[in-house]
């Protein structure tokens, strides 16, 4: 099973794909903690990513691909993954089925988390308290809204057709989302 998880920054899409991942036995690939490792590391990767992430904006489609090509031939991508935050504009979607399309593979749906922008706000007000990631600073938390109403959410529309779109209403508690989220995948 190939699953992506699209939604805006603070609609739950990682702690859901970490309760997907272990019920059906799935590599959980999130970009942006392969990006955070990167750049606490101090690879070549994280000093050229670093402060792109904490101006909130978007890695180069170039590099993006390049790390979730290389991360889906690992062993445990073969019983499948959830890519949470990839792909995140057109060109990394379109990077993506050509990846896929090379070794007979496709993506098994495409979930969208929806969630109201000010629900979206007061949660990752919350994470500011809880966790100190350096890119959920109020205005950097704004930018990273911005740029995914911008270059991630015409994706919706990039999907629309393809039959693999699942909505889940990301309100509600984790237990319900996930509720939700099992429902939706049964489709
Ligand atoms: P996340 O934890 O998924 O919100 O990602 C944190 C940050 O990592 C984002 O704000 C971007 O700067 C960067 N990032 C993660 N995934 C991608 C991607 N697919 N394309 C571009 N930038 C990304």
């Amino acid at each position: 099973m190939k699953v992506v998880f699209l939604g805006p920054p603070g609609a739950g899409k990682g702690t859901q794909a970490k309760l997907l991942a272990e019920k059906k036995q799935l590599a959980h690939i999130s970009t942006g903690e392969m990006l955070r490792a990167a750049v606490q590391e101090g690879s070549p990767l994280g000093l050229q990513v670093k402060d792109i992430m904490e101006g909130g904006k978007l890695v180069p489609d170039e590099l993006m691909v390049g790390v979730i090509e290389d991360r889906i031939k690992k062993p445990d991508c073969k019983n499948g993954y959830i890519l949470d935050g990839f792909p995140r504009t057109i060109a990394q979607a379109k990077a993506l089925e050509e990846m896929l399309g090379k070794s007979g593979a496709k993506l098994d749906a495409v979930v969208t988390f929806d969630l109201d922008e000010k629900v979206v706000i007061a949660r990752l007000e919350h994470r500011r308290g809880a966790e100190s990631r350096a890119d959920d600073e109020a205005e950097v938390q704004l930018k990273r809204m911005r740029e995914y109403r911008e270059k991630t959410e015409p994706l919706l529309g990039h999907y629309a057709n393809s039959g693999l779109m699942r909505r889940v209403d990301a309100s509600g508690s984790v237990e319900q989302v996930n509720a939700k989220l099992l429902e939706s995948l049964k489709a």
